[in-house]
């Protein structure tokens, strides 16, 4: 039996006018826009490591070189991960210590203030939100900018980008210690103003400030665990089932989500606590817009550092 066929979006009828035609093209055109995948299922299987066989590093027979292009063999991972210092190691000790005391403190503090209400929801949502795009923002300048022989941050910041990028299954076999260092350490400031506030006012202004102390509070939980998060995203194998029920309803960073971001030449998806803002940020053209003024002021071409050691 034949089908009927659809009638096509400009097929002109009697009494309506192209204008309405226009109209609709216009709308299915934005409607397909919005709607393709950021990157096709073949984009992710040729240009991005299978992590579902995270210690083989299988690579298709189509992208084989006489160079392996990522994994624990790369020359390139093997020269970064000799970089990881014991002065990196006892700064990250030291953070993580602080860290964790300071947020026990601040919580133990908070709990007396806190009170069911519909504000703390939306302050508390606005934090962890806050949290994303500073993921994003931070993984995207390291991704994109700055070179590994830049003094200071080089070797201790943005060597671990570099690394991830080729061989990005080393996060999962890195210590609590070395995957959340850093991330731990940007908070310390924050944790630490927050506890000074909590002893140093009165109720009175506490209670006042509870909402803004409530989601800088959980904007720091989620950037000191946003590395974390990041090492589920790449963890195929042996997960707590609660941590992947939080990937699956995409509290956290899902690992199909992240591997979007996988894909050479990591330009997009930088956000990696909750991952919530990759796609409105795509579809802006936030990254790649940044990048166009950055490279029009600066004359820097971004991505040229880890290009480098991609080719390594
Ligand atoms: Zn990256
Ligand atoms: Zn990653």
């Amino acid at each position: 039996m034949a089908l009927p066929l659809p009638i096509s979006p400009c097929t002109k009828r009697d009494g309506i006018s192209c204008l309405s035609c226009e109209h609709f093209e216009y709308a299915s055109t934005m409607a397909t826009t919005l709607l393709a995948p950021v990157k096709t299922e073949r984009q992710i299987l040729e240009h991005s490591m299978s992590e579902d066989d995270p210690n083989a590093n299988i690579q298709l027979p189509s992208v084989i070189g006489s160079q392996p292009r990522w994994g624990p063999r790369h020359r390139g991972a093997q020269e970064l991960a000799e970089l990881y210092s014991p002065g990196k190691r006892l700064q990250e000790w030291v953070c993580v210590v602080v860290c964790c005391t300071l947020c026990v403190c601040a919580g133990l503090l908070m709990a007396r203030h806190i009170r069911a209400d519909a504000s703390l929801l939306v302050a508390a949502i606005a934090g962890v939100l806050t949290a994303d795009f500073a993921s994003g923002v931070v993984h995207w300048a390291a991704d994109t900018w700055g070179a590994v022989d830049l003094p200071l941050i080089g070797k201790n910041f943005l060597r671990p980008f570099r690394e991830h990028h080729i061989d990005p299954t080393s996060i999962t076999r890195h210590d609590f210690i070395e995957t959340n260092g850093d991330n731990f350490a940007i908070t310390i400031p924050v944790l630490a103003r927050i506890v000074w506030q909590l002893l140093s006012c009165d109720d009175v202004i506490v209670n006042k400030e509870f909402n803004w102390i409530a989601y800088w509070y959980l904007c720091c939980i989620f950037v000191a665990m946003t590395n974390q998060i990041h090492k589920w995203s790449h963890t195929y194998f042996g997960l707590p089932t609660w941590v992947v029920c939080l990937q699956e309803w995409h509290v956290i960073l899902p690992r199909r989500h992240h591997r979007i971001h996988h894909v050479a030449p990591h330009e997009t998806y930088f956000c990696i606590t909750t991952g919530w803002l990759n796609w409105p940020l795509e579809k802006l053209r936030f990254w790649s817009t940044l990048e166009l003024i950055i490279e029009a002021l600066t004359g820097c071409k971004p991505r040229a550092d880890d290009m480098k050691w991609a080719q390594k």
